[in-house]
């Protein structure tokens, strides 16, 4: 069987020009090469009626694999095999997952985003300049410091840290400025994965150009000795780090497999961030598509969980539908199948694990919206397997389609995309978040663990309580909370799979990122800069003579 990479090469692209052309937007692109583009803001605010949103997560992602990304690029191209036009919106792959764990995050089989070289790599250097502001900041600060210090800061209350776009555990907890004096006050300091930087968030927050300079602005970077916050505007250096980022803020345009339209654009993680696209990506596709399709990160208990009460409510958004990711491979594997062991039929582990997805469901039920399960079929899923789960799902109301995108493209969505189609044609209910931003820090906290993750009760450390306290004194109290957590359980240890019940979640740490209006709550063991494995992908990865890519998949 072919590999992504390999299928993925023998498609031939269209021009970006004419992928622009079919949208309308000839005058509103500017080409980064051949088969990449960047969207002007305008389109965002044209006048034109917004297209219909649907939002693709998952259950909690094993090893095993669930192939959201897939599966929101399948039903893409999957709406216009039903006569209707589509645009999908996705998050840019970070290379910490692509040199580590992954390799390739734009898809997969027959429903991938293209180029995926580029997709993977630098795409159009977004995520540099992302960096770039992070470390500008941290340099302009510790220079101010050195200079003599006007904003008053204690160099051990600075918590605005340094970043990387890669997994490198050594940068956790680093010393700087050793030495004599003249290579600046020497002070301990770390380095977050960019994509769990607040600039990342901020990036995809922002509304505009204008909101971007107030958000950064707005950014606390360190204390003074009296505990009084010192902002990035108070260094007045929104104006620059803004302007480092104006070209990154416009969202990028590319294709699927099948020359269908895709934004790609922004791309915090969603386990330790808050996991969705950003805004005007999104924005902007709901001005060029019928039915938009985008995915948040991890299971419906992080990435979604976010997308609704963060994005949603930042981006005046409202989803019409919502698709849940399931695969009959990691539903066994919740059920307690060792991975090696995943290609022998084992109905009563399905049945086992269904529980996982049942509180999935459940959880996406209580914002009100419709919602329909999506089993991603692979090749060794049996007949009694798919059986089950679809009676399953019939037995329980739940609506359920199976969809094999990964060999078939968008024909492999045909059922599904007609089933989103009636849902939300038939749709009566009313969205809602599932906390309001005047309840109490605690309260929402505790909702998002009761709610979504099915916990107890929620359990501070002494750190956590003083900060939280901190943030309240701070006038915070109303911010919204971005939960970081493991992604593989619902509880807060990635050792217990399926659905736990009896257990509380421990907040050990709370960040605040002023900029983006929101709380980090960092649960478990949970870190903002993550290490590489033993095999990284990155061993299996080459370049030829020629320049092409080998290994990426
Ligand atoms: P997610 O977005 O949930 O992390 P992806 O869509 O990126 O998942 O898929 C992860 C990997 O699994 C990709 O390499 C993809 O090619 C593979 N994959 C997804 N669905 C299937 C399938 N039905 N059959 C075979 N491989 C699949
Ligand atoms: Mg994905």
């Amino acid at each position: 069987m072919k590999n992504d990479l390999q299928i993925a090469k023998e498609i031939e692209l269209k021009p970006i020009t004419e992928i622009a052309e079919q949208l309308n937007i000839s005058d509103e692109i500017e080409c980064y090469g051949k088969y990449k583009a960047k969207i002007d803001l305008s389109v965002m605010n044209s006048e034109k009626e917004n297209g219909k949103l649907i939002l693709v997560t998952a259950i909690s992602p094993t090893k095993a694999g669930e192939g959201k990304t897939t599966m929101t690029v399948g039903l893409g191209q999957g709406f216009y095999h039903v006569g209707k036009q589509s645009v999908i919106a996705l998050r840019e792959p970070s290379l910490g997952p692509v040199m580590g764990l992954k390799g390739g995050a734009a898809g997969g089989g027959y429903s991938q985003v293209l180029p995926m070289e580029d997709l993977n790599l630098h795409f159009t250097g977004d995520i540099h300049a992302i960096t770039t502001a992070n470390n500008a900041i941290c340099a302009l600060l510790d220079n101010h410091i050195y200079q003599g210090n006007e904003c008053n800061v204690d160099p051990t209350k600075i918590v605005f840290k340094r970043c990387l776009d890669l997994n490198d555990r050594t940068l956790r907890d680093i010393t700087i400025g050793q030495g004599s004096h003249v290579n600046g006050i020497e002070r301990k300091d770390g380095f977050n994965i960019t994509v769990a930087s607040e600039i990342m968030a901020i990036l995809c927050l922002a509304t505009s150009l204008e909101d971007l300079k107030q958000r950064i602005g707005n950014i606390i970077v360190a204390y003074t000795p009296e505990d009084q916050p010192v902002f990035v505007k108070d260094l007045k250096i929104q104006g620059a780090i803004t302007m480092l980022l104006k070209d990154a803020l416009k969202p990028n345009l590319v294709q699927t497999c099948e020359h269908t339209p895709a934004i790609v654009h922004g791309g915090p993680f969603a386990n330790i961030a808050h996991g969705c696209n950003s805004i005007i990506a999104t924005k902007t596709a709901l001005k060029l598509g019928e039915y938009v399709v985008t995915e948040a990160g991890f299971g419906a208990d992080l990435g979604a969980e976010k997308f609704l009460n963060i994005k949603c409510r930042e981006g005046n958004l409202t989803p019409d539908c919502v698709v849940i990711v399931a695969t009959i491979r990691a539903l066994k594997m919740h059920g307690g199948v060792e991975y090696d062991n995943l290609k022998e039929e084992n109905v009563e582990a399905l049945a086992k694990g269904v529980e996982n997805l049942a509180k999935h469901i459940d959880s996406i039920q209580q914002f009100n919206l419709p919602y329909v399960v999506a089993i991603n079929q692979f090749t060794h899923d049996t007949e009694a397997e798919l059986n089950f789960l679809k009676t399953w799902c019939e037995d329980n109301n739940h609506p359920c389609e199976i969809a094999n995108v990964w060999l078939n493209g968008g024909a492999g969505a045909k059922e599904l995309a007609n089933r989103v189609i009636e849902l939300i044609e038939n749709n009566n209910q009313t969205f809602g978040h599932l906390y309001n931003r005047e309840d109490k820090l605690e309260d929402k906290i505790l909702t998002i663990a009761q709610k979504v993750y099915g916990a107890r009760d929620v359990i501070y450390t002494e750190q956590a309580q003083a900060q939280l306290e901190t943030i309240k004194e701070l006038g915070y109290e109303d911010f919204l909370v971005c939960m970081a957590k493991t992604p593989v359980s619902l509880s807060d240890d990635p050792k217990v799979l399926g659905r736990p019940t009896d257990f509380d979640i421990t907040i050990r740490e709370i960040r605040i990122s002023a900029g983006a209006g929101f709380i980090v709550c960092l649960t478990g063991n949970v870190l903002t800069m993550p290490g590489l494995p033993k095999q990284p992908a990155a061993l299996k990865m080459d370049v030829t003579p020629e320049g092409e890519c080998v290994g990426l998949f």
